[in-house]
C-alpha cells in the first residue's frame, strides 16, 4: 500500500481544489512560513481519520473547514481525499477489492462528516482500523507534528507506550480488545 494522491477541497487554506501527487520516494513540502504545509499533514491525518480537533489545531471539528479571508466567503464544507496504490493487494479485507482504493472524508457545516472507500459509505471506525492495521494511522509515529519530538520527549510511561505499539503495528487489536471487554 503506498499512497499516491492527496486531493483538498476546502480544506483549512486550501479553499480551492488542489491535486497533489506523491510520488516514490521522499517528499518534501517547503514553503514560506504560513503557506500551509502543516495544514497538509493534518489533512492527511484528517481522511484517516483523526476526530481530535486539538490534533488539527481547532477548538472544533469544523475549524478545518476554509473559514474565508478580507476577499473570499467562508465553504460550507471540507474534503479530503486520498489515493492509495494497492496493486500489491496488501489492503486489509473489506478494503482489498481493486489496484486503488481512494478514501474521502466529507465534513459539513452543522451536519458532521462521513467517510466513503471507493464511494461506498463506511464508517469512521473502519477507515481507523484500515490504517491502525496498516500502521500508518493519525496517531501514527511517521507523521511527526512540529513540536512533537518535544512532546516525546517529555511524555509519561503510558504515552510512549502508546506511541511504541502504534509503531509495532498491534494498535488495531489493542483497540479490538478495548471494544470486546466493553461487551
Ligand atoms: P510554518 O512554516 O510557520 O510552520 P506552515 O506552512 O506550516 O507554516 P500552516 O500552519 O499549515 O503553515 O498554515 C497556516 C495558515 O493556514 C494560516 O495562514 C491560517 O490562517 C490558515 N488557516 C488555518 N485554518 C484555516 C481555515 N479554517 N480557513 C482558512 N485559513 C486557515
Ligand atoms: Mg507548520
Amino acid at each position: 500500500m503506498q499512497f499516491s494522491k492527496l486531493k483538498l477541497n476546502g480544506f483549512k487554506s486550501f479553499v480551492d481544489p488542489t491535486d497533489l501527487i506523491i510520488a516514490d520516494g521522499l517528499t518534501g513540502v517547503v514553503g514560506p512560513n504560513g503557506c500551509g504545509k502543516s495544514n497538509l499533514l493534518e489533512a492527511l491525518r484528517w481522511v484517516m481519520g483523526e476526530t481530535r480537533p486539538k490534533a488539527m489545531r481547532g477548538g472544533g471539528m469544523e475549524d478545518v473547514i476554509f473559514a474565508g479571508t478580507a476577499t473570499r466567503p467562508a465553504r460550507n464544507f471540507a474534503e479530503v481525499s486520498l489515493t492509495i496504490d494497492n496493486s500489491d493487494r496488501l489492503a486489509p479485507s473489506g478494503f482489498n477489492d481493486s489496484d486503488t482504493l481512494d478514501v474521502v472524508r466529507r465534513i459539513t457545516r452543522d451536519a458532521g462528516s462521513a467517510f466513503k472507500a471507493n464511494t461506498k459509505d463506511v464508517r469512521a471506525r473502519d477507515i481507523q482500523m484500515l490504517f491502525a492495521d496498516a500502521s500508518t494511522g493519525s496517531h501514527s509515529p511517521a507523521l511527526v507534528r512540529q513540536g512533537q519530538i518535544a512532546e516525546l520527549i517529555n511524555a509519561k510511561p503510558k504515552a510512549r507506550r502508546r506511541i511504541l505499539e502504534e509503531a509495532a503495528g498491534i494498535s488495531g487489536l489493542y483497540q479490538r480488545r478495548h471494544e470486546a471487554e466493553l461487551k
